[in-house]
């Protein structure tokens, strides 16, 4: 089992849909193939929001990076 760093959590699992690093419902499918996970959550926004750190083990996007690129 290779190990994928996200945001400051360093043991999230490459692959691995069953990610037990994982923030919730992640980590999610990324339309490259790969896995999104996400680290979070000690800052909030001011909507009281966790801030969650997100990556994909394939392609190395985030989630914003993903559905703006799925938008157009
Ligand atoms: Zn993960
Ligand atoms: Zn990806």
């Amino acid at each position: 089992m290779t190990l994928f760093t996200v945001g400051e959590e360093i043991n999230h699992r490459l692959g691995d849909p069953q990610c037990p690093e994982c923030w919730e419902e992640f980590p999610e499918p990324c339309p490259c193939g790969g896995m999104v996970h996400a680290a979070g959550g000690e800052a909030e926004d001011e909507d009281g929001n966790v801030l969650l750190t997100t990556k994909c083990d394939g392609c190395g996007r985030s989630r914003e990076e993903i559905e703006e690129e799925a938008g157009r």
